[in-house]
């Protein structure tokens, strides 16, 4: 059997939009800020995918889903993951699981935790799990100007 591992990061910019909705992990949270982006600017679906992608050689999500393209604004990320996952699959390769580390002190993971899992899972027809990690200040991310996401993903082919 082949083993590849992909790592992936994102991150996006908070903004306040009380009309746009604050998604991560397929969840949506109840929050005054969302975040800035093209699609949905769900970076834990988005760090997800580039890991997927990665470890398969596919390059990245900016390469299939151009922020030029109109069709992907507003996309729904969680569709996005289920394409990457499609694609995997279609170069032969087969999800084993993938893991991911949010940084960010806004909104609170844990309660969602099991949900977004469970999106995430859902959509990569793998296990895919979410900790959440606090920036404990620092940064950027401390001073709560955004979200960034780390993933690791790994397939396997026969
Ligand atoms: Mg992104």
């Amino acid at each position: 059997m082949r083993v590849r591992v992909g790592q992936g990061f994102d991150v996006h910019p908070f903004i306040d939009d009380p009309d746009r909705p604050l998604v991560l992990g397929g969840v949506v949270f109840d929050s005054p800020r969302a975040l800035a982006g093209h699609s949905d600017a769900d970076v834990i679906a988005h760090a997800c995918a580039d890991a997927l992608l990665g470890a398969a050689g596919l390059g990245d999500i900016g390469m299939l889903f151009p922020d030029t393209d109109p069709r992907w604004s507003g996309a729904n990320s969680i569709d996005l993951l289920a394409e990457v996952a499609r694609r995997v699959r279609s170069a032969g390769w087969e999800p084993g699981n993938v893991d991911a580390s949010v940084v960010t002190d806004h909104p609170k993971m844990a309660p969602a935790r099991v949900q977004m899992q469970e999106r995430l899972s859902a959509a990569v027809e793998a296990p895919v799990s979410v900790k959440g990690r606090r920036p404990e200040g620092l940064g950027a991310l401390g001073r709560g100007e955004g979200v960034a996401c780390w993933a690791v993903a790994v397939v396997t082919r026969p």
